[in-house]
């Protein structure tokens, strides 16, 4: 997966590649799926929602640009499998999800592969996490019209956001929020396909 996917399209940050490589996916997704989990495409994880491609986990990972002990904020839980790859990275990671039962089952997972570094709460993560804020890092892994107005305000500085925007659903573009002394910028990326953030500052 690593090889064929991830550097063949030219990842090469070895802390993303090592993390892709240690994070074992096929445990992330049901035991009927398993065999497909390292396949080059999203895989469902129920509830209408998936994890995304392992390209796309590999992307986002990068742009954050991950440095040991940063303190990250992810919306959209999912899985937890790309909660688990920044925590392999050596993040602290606290990450939001807004379907209970979602959020139960991969706050469990991540307990049993021992992912102590990842914090999980259960609430609309448009509004973020206030009282853990500011965060090095915040990653979205969901699409919305719009940046959450709270996610800006939570980030510290220097800090990056990287969160799909999409003034439709289903057609979305990475969009990459860097803070540095006080000021923002905003790089649009390549076009992604995410499900739907669904809260507040969402749809
Ligand atoms: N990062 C996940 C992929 C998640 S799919 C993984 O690695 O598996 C997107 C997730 O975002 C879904 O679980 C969905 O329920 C969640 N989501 C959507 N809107 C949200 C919101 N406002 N707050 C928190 N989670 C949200």
């Amino acid at each position: 997966m690593v090889r064929e996917q991830i550097e063949a399209r030219g990842i090469r940050a070895t802390a993303v590649l090592d993390a892709m490589r240690t994070v074992p996916r096929h445990k992330f997704v049901e035991e009927a799926l398993a065999l497909q989990a390292y396949d080059d495409r999203p895989q469902p994880i129920g509830y209408g929602q998936t994890i995304s491609q392992p390209y796309i986990v590999a992307r986002m990972s990068e742009l954050l640009e991950i440095s040991p002990g940063m303190k990250v904020l992810e919306i959209g839980t999912g899985s937890g499998y790309q909660a688990a790859v920044l925590a392999a990275m050596g993040a602290e990671v606290y990450t939001v999800e807004r379907v209970r039962e979602l959020y139960f089952a991969t706050r469990e997972r991540l307990m049993d592969l021992r992912y102590f570094r990842v914090k999980c709460k259960l609430d609309d993560g448009t509004l973020g996490w206030q009282e853990e804020a500011p965060f090095d890092r915040i990653i979205v892994t969901a699409g919305g019209p719009e940046v959450p107005l709270p996610l800006l305000e939570q980030m510290g500085d220097p800090a990056r956001l990287i969160i799909p925007v999409g003034s439709q659903r289903k057609m979305q573009q990475l969009v990459l929020i860097k803070k540095q002394d006080g000021r923002f910028t905003r790089t649009r990326m390549e076009e992604v396909v995410f499900v739907d953030l669904v809260g507040q500052h969402g749809w």
